[in-house]
């Protein structure tokens, strides 16, 4: 059985998110969605918001769960009993801090591995920020998210 976690915030989850959701879901059996409930960052939706909302747009992905964690991402993969983390890179930017982690988790667990996926080009330029900017100016944000997600920005917005 392969299990992967693919960490992160989520606040919210955008369409760049679920390409890398889909197309990690299919490369192993088992694909947990981990959502990072930091409790020294305020958020704009609560972690239980996030997963719920998550949850929702990956419902007809059978082999996808959606959980949060807190603390160390390697703890989680343990308790996960996953092997490999998956990873999304935008751009040369992400690459420095994400190539720190990988090299820096798989010292604490040689079991892990880090799986980078890149970007479709069409989300390449797509961050939760710019999402979150967008609908706090109500902008136009449909090209950027789900529908549901959408609706809940708005409503956090109003
Ligand atoms: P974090 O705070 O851990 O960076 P994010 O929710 O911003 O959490 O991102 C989670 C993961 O998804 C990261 O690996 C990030 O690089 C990736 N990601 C974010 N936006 C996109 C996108 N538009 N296309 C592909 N991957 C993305």
């Amino acid at each position: 059985m392969r299990i992967a976690v693919y960490p992160g915030s989520f606040d919210p989850v955008t369409n760049g998110h679920i390409d890398i959701i889909k197309r990690a879901a299919k490369m192993v059996d088992h694909l947990v969605i981990g959502v990072l409930h930091n409790s020294s960052k305020t958020p704009l939706f609560s972690a239980e918001e996030r997963v719920n909302m998550l949850s929702e747009v990956c419902k007809d992905i059978p082999n996808v769960e959606v959980r949060y964690f807190e603390g160390l991402l390697v703890d989680f993969v343990v308790e996960c009993n996953a092997t490999i983390v998956v990873r999304g890179l935008r751009a040369v930017t992400d690459f420095e801090y994400e190539l720190q982690w990988a090299q820096s988790n798989r010292i604490v667990c040689p079991q892990m591995d880090t799986m980078f996926l890149v970007t479709n080009v069409q989300y390449s330029y797509l961050s939760s920020s710019v999402v979150r900017e967008y609908a706090s100016h109500n902008g136009d944000i449909s090209a950027f998210v789900p529908p549901l997600v959408e609706k809940r920005l708005k409503e956090k917005f109003s």
